[in-house]
């Protein structure tokens, strides 16, 4: 693909509530240098059991009042009431927050997936309704006149708010079969679902293959691809104890001979640019990359990958 069809290629970023005052000032530098490079919109997870909820709130109005980026709010229903979801996601509507992405949540820390308690909500498809009803509540009914025929009217169809959810191409560890995840993804679009973006993956088969499984399914809304640039060895063992992903053998080796931090940061910012090219090659409709509050690095994995061109930078 040439470098022209490349810079038109759209990304996103993930961030999470800061911790501390000073993660908070950094996080504010992060906002504003990733809201210049002009992303389609700025995800901020949401704690589970509502842990972090409204620092993420916070961090979602800093985006929206401070830059023209979209900002996407992260949803979790284990542990909430179906009042509480409904409450929470009408505070989030009330903020200016349009877009969101629904999902069951991790479980708390320390609590086995299997000890979980769900709530009133049991699954993400669930929660994609209450969010699409909750919104349907709000949106002003409105008609419009027929042309040519006096007195006639036409209800206006309804504004709809964009909601993602996840998709996970080496399936869900909660699935008991390889098609049963296709399924909860189907369940989630035809509950409203707009968009899906994937949990992180180590190779570009193990997204191409999904998306091909999901079409031949029916999954029609876009699926956007997580990348996340793994820069030590111990984010790798970290990222892999949390998601359950197989070991990445190459990248594993690469990041353990390297003796250097910055060495390691390079190999990881490497691999995760080709990985970039190659699912955009595939057909990608975007790159949805995890920065970790940090900037530098993910900008410069859409820089290596062709995607950030030094016009695209300053165009904004
Ligand atoms: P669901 O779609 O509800 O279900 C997960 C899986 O369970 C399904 O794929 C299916 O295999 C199975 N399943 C679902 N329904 C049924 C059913 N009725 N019967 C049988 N099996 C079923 N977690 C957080 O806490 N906060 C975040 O901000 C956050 N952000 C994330 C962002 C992305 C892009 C991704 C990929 C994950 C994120 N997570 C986050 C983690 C996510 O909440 C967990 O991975 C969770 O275990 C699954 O969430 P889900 O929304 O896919 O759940």
């Amino acid at each position: 693909m040439s470098d022209e069809s490349r810079a038109r290629v759209p990304f996103s970023f993930e961030l999470y509530p800061p911790r501390s005052a000073s993660s908070e000032a950094a996080l504010h530098e992060t906002i504003a240098r990733l809201a210049e490079t002009g992303p389609d919109f700025l995800s901020v997870t949401y704690g589970a059991g509502g842990s972090t909820g409204g620092r993420s709130l916070e961090v979602l109005r800093r985006i929206r009042t401070t830059t023209d980026v979209e900002p996407l709010a992260h949803l979790t229903c284990i542990g909430n009431t179906y009042a509480g979801a409904a409450a929470l996601i009408r505070e989030f509507l009330d903020a200016g927050i349009e877009s969101f992405l629904a999902l069951r949540g991790d479980p708390p820390a320390g609590v086995p997936e299997e000890e979980v308690e769900l709530g009133d909500l049991e699954s993400a498809a669930q929660l994609v309704q209450l969010i699409d009803r909750v919104q349907a509540e709000r949106a002003p009914y409105t008609e419009s006149g027929i042309p040519g025929i006096p007195g006639a009217a036409r209800v206006d169809r309804r504004p709809h708010v964009q909601i993602a959810v996840a998709a996970f191409p080496s399936g869900h560890p909660r699935s008991r079969h390889p098609r049963e995840h296709i399924d909860a993804l189907l369940a989630k679009q035809a509950a409203g679902a707009t968009l899906a973006i994937t949990q992180l993956f180590f190779h570009p088969d193990d997204y191409l293959g999904f998306v091909a499984r999901a079409r031949a399914a029916g999954v029609t809304i876009p699926i956007l691809p997580g990348i996340m640039p793994i820069t030590s060895p111990a984010r790798l063992r970290r990222v892999l104890q949390l998601t359950g992903e197989e070991l990445p053998s190459e990248l594993a080796i690469a990041l353990e001979v390297e003796p250097t931090a910055d060495g390691q940061r390079a190999v990881g910012v490497a691999y995760a640019a080709e990985l970039v090219r190659a699912v955009v090659d595939g057909g990608a409709p975007g790159i949805h990359l995890y920065a970790f509050n940090n900037h530098d690095t993910v900008l410069a994995v859409l820089r290596d990958a062709g995607i950030l061109t030094p016009h695209k930078e300053t165009a904004r």
